[in-house]
């Protein structure tokens, strides 16, 4: 059967491919679909439809939203796919988005010149290359600039939840998150489940049931931080809860050592979700 990815990234975010490139990448890694899901924009989505389309790639426009953990470890970031269409508001929560990366950039820049480097918002805003702003870029700039040894060592040490530079950014409640992808006509799924630290099952079953109440629709089965065991757990978890599964690589380009189709998807998950939307409908 082919293969697929469902989650990936472009320059319109943090990713160091631009979107329109995606495609022809995506068929020479021998994928019979792909989805863009940059973080908190659409905008590279008709740039890699159109790449889609002359590589023979089925193209899901997509999104990956930074919501409000609800406690300080881990990330909670919600996917939405088939993301289309005018909806008021998800341009609304992704405008507000983009304000809170705005507005978040400068602390952080601020922060690590109280530690004395050298790094100023033009260098940010360059790194960025007019795409959402994200710490990836800034911890590029931290290891260009020999202040970190590399984008992990910045993380851990300056840009992540215990560094000294590290400023919060995501209040996006995953409510809100849910019925902005809703209403834009799209699917929401949990990514990467494993990102949450929850301390057991317990807490895991809770955020999900949680999530599940707000109208989540599916759960990030395949990813490149989950190995063989966890892709198992949590589709056995997604069918406990009605929920479907979709997977991807998070592919970021050059920024990670991640390569694009790596988590050799089933392409059948991408049929189910198009059954899912088809009855949404
Ligand atoms: P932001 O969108 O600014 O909150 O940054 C999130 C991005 O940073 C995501 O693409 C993550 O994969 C990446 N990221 C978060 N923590 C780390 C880490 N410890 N090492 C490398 N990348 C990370
Ligand atoms: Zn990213
Ligand atoms: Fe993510
Ligand atoms: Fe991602």
């Amino acid at each position: 059967m082919s293969t697929i990815d469902l989650h990936m990234h472009s320059t319109a975010s943090d990713g160091t491919t631009p979107p329109g490139e995606l495609g022809a990448l995506a068929a020479e890694a021998g994928l019979s679909a792909i989805a863009l899901t940059d973080h908190d924009t659409t905008v590279g989505c008709d740039a890699c439809a159109a790449g889609c389309e002359q590589a023979g790639v089925r193209f899901v426009p997509g999104i990956e939203m930074s919501c409000e953990r609800g406690k300080p470890a881990g990330a909670m970031h919600i996917l939405g796919y088939f993301v289309g269409g005018d909806s008021e508001l998800l341009r609304d929560v992704m405008t507000d988005q983009q304000k809170a990366r705005d507005e978040r950039a400068p602390l952080i820049v601020e922060k690590l010149n109280a530690l004395r480097f050298d790094i100023t918002m033009e260098h940010v805003l360059d790194a960025a290359g007019g795409g959402m702003i994200g710490r990836p870029h800034i911890a590029a700039l931290l290891v260009e600039r020999g202040y970190a040894r590399s984008i992990k060592d910045a993380f851990d040490r300056f840009l992540g939840k215990d560094g000294e530079a590290y400023v919060r950014k995501d209040y996006l409640p995953t409510a809100r998150a849910i019925e902005a992808i809703h209403d834009a006509g799209g699917l929401a799924v949990l990514a990467h489940p494993v990102q949450l630290r929850c301390e057991d099952d317990e807490e895991l079953t809770d955020t999900v049931r949680r999530l599940v109440d707000q109208g989540l629709d599916g759960l990030e089965a395949y990813h490149c931080d989950h190995d063989g065991a966890l892709v198992d757990f949590y589709t056995t978890l997604a069918g406990r809860y009605d929920l479907l599964t979709t997977g991807g690589s998070d592919f970021h380009g050059s920024r990670k050592p991640i390569a694009m189709g790596s988590q050799r998807v089933p392409a059948d998950l991408l049929d189910r979700l198009l059954e899912a939307r088809a009855a949404r409908r």
